[in-house]
C-alpha cells in the first residue's frame, strides 16, 4: 500500500460566545483537517485543533513541507513515517507547530492503519469494546456563582459524575467559595478537578492550594505555567493537592521531565498536542512504567480509543462547547450513556467531518486574523 495523494483543510470556527479561562479569552476553535489516500483505495482522516492561534502555521508547515514527503510511503509505517518527520522538524522546534501538524498527520496514517486491518482503532491498540468514564469540563470562570451551580447540575442530571471547573479568579477566597459550591451540587461522592491554566506563581498556588483542599479536589490542573517544573515539584511536596499536568508539553521527553522530576501526580497528553497517537502511546507508557495514571486531555473524539486500550487511562474530558459535535464539525453526538461513551465500532476513529460550521470560508494562508491589539490588553 502507498501514499497516493493529500489533501488539507483548515477552518476558524466562531465560539457561541467567549470563554473565559484564568490566562485566556477565547472567541474561536481552529481546525486543521489532513486527508490522506492510499493506492488500496482506503483513506484516512486526521486533525488537530488550536485555541485560536496558530491553525495558518500549521497548514504552510504541512502543506509546504511534510505531506509532499508522504507521497509513495507504506502508510502503515507509522513509527518510521512519524520519527523521520520529527527530525525533519526537529530544528524548527520539538513541539508546538511541529506536533500539532504531526498530529493530524499522524492520527490519519492511524486511521488507514486500523481501516486496513477491518478493525476499530481502540481494537487495533489492543482496547476492548468498554464504555469509558467521561468527565465533565467547561471553561467557564467568566460564569457567576450561580450560572456555575446550574452548569453543574446541569451536567450530573445528565449522567455525569466527574467534573472540572476553572479557577484563578482574584479573590483569595472567591475561588473556594465557587469550588464548595460546586461539591455541595455534585455530592461527596462526586469526583471533582481544578485547572488553573497556569495562573499562578509557586507562593500564591501554595497558598490557594491550601485553601482549596476543602473542597476535596482529585487535583488541580497547571496551577503554574508548565514550562516551571521545578516549582510544580515544591508544589507537590508542600500544598496537599495532587498535580496534573500535561496540556502544553508536547512530546514524551517534556513529560519524562516532570516524571523524573516527581512533579505530577497524573500526566494528561493532548494527542492533538504531542504528535498524534504514535507520541501519545509513548507518554502513556512512562506513566505505565512509573504507576502514574493518564488522563488524556481534550480530543474526546480519539482519547475515547486510547484509553479503552489503556490500563492506566483513568477517563476521557468532554470539554462542553469544544467536542466536535459542538462546534459543528461533525453531524453526530457523543455517545454518552450514564457517565460513560462508547467508542465508535466502525474500521478507523469513526470520525466523519461533514458539520454545517464547515460550510464557511477556511482559513486562507497569508490573510491576517481578527486579533485584540496589544495596546487594548489590559494584562
Ligand atoms: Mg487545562
Amino acid at each position: 500500500m502507498k501514499i497516493t495523494g493529500t489533501t488539507i483543510r483548515a477552518w476558524r470556527l466562531p465560539l457561541a460566545s467567549p470563554m473565559i479561562s484564568a490566562r485566556v479569552t477565547m472567541t474561536h476553535r481552529e481546525l486543521v483537517v489532513v486527508e490522506i489516500e492510499t493506492s488500496a483505495g482506503i483513506s484516512g482522516t486526521g486533525w488537530c485543533t488550536t485555541a485560536g492561534v496558530g491553525a495558518a502555521a500549521v497548514q504552510a508547515l504541512l502543506s509546504g513541507y511534510l505531506l509532499p514527503m508522504l507521497t509513495g510511503a507504506d502508510p502503515r509505517m507509522v513509527e518510521r513515517i512519524w520519527h523521520r518527520l520529527w527530525m525533519e522538524c526537529h530544528a524548527a522546534g520539538p513541539g508546538g507547530i511541529t506536533t500539532l501538524a504531526l498530529s493530524a498527520l499522524d492520527i490519519a496514517l492511524w486511521d488507514i492503519k486500523a481501516k486496513a486491518a477491518g478493525e476499530p482503532l481502540y481494537r487495533l491498540l489492543g482496547g476492548g469494546p468498554r464504555g469509558v468514564p467521561v468527565y465533565a469540563s467547561a471553561i467557564n470562570l467568566h460564569l457567576s456563582q450561580e450560572d456555575l451551580v446550574a452548569q453543574a447540575r446541569a451536567q450530573r442530571a445528565a449522567g455525569y459524575r466527574a467534573f472540572k471547573l476553572k479557577v484563578g479568579r482574584p479573590g483569595l477566597h472567591e475561588d473556594l467559595e465557587r469550588c464548595l459550591a460546586v461539591r455541595a451540587t455534585i455530592g461527596d461522592d462526586g469526583i471533582l478537578m481544578l485547572d488553573a491554566n497556569q495562573k499562578w506563581q509557586l507562593g500564591e498556588a501554595i497558598q490557594r492550594c491550601r485553601i482549596l483542599t476543602e473542597a476535596a479536589p482529585l487535583f488541580i490542573e497547571e496551577p503554574l505555567l508548565s514550562d516551571d517544573v521545578d516549582g510544580h515539584r515544591r508544589l507537590r511536596q508542600s500544598c496537599g493537592v495532587p498535580v496534573a499536568m500535561g496540556e502544553q508539553l508536547c512530546n514524551r521527553f517534556e513529560f519524562w521531565t516532570y516524571v523524573r522530576s516527581d512533579a505530577a501526580d497524573y500526566l494528561q497528553p493532548d494527542v492533538w498536542k504531542v504528535g498524534g497517537i504514535t507520541e501519545f502511546l509513548k507518554i502513556a507508557a512512562l506513566g505505565a512504567s512509573t504507576n502514574l495514571p493518564i488522563s488524556p486531555h481534550g480530543a474526546v473524539e480519539l482519547s475515547v480509543h486510547l484509553a479503552a486500550a489503556l490500563p492506566n487511562a483513568l477517563h476521557v474530558e468532554n470539554i462542553f462547547g469544544l467536542n466536535l459535535f459542538d462546534l459543528g464539525a461533525t453531524t453526530k453526538p457523543l455517545p454518552f450513556r450514564d457517565g460513560l461513551l462508547q467508542p465508535p465500532d466502525g474500521p478507523g476513529h469513526g470520525v466523519v467531518f461533514d458539520g454545517p460550521a464547515l460550510a464557511g470560508a477556511g482559513i486562507r494562508l497569508g490573510e491576517a486574523i481578527d486579533r485584540m491589539p496589544l495596546q487594548r490588553d489590559p494584562g
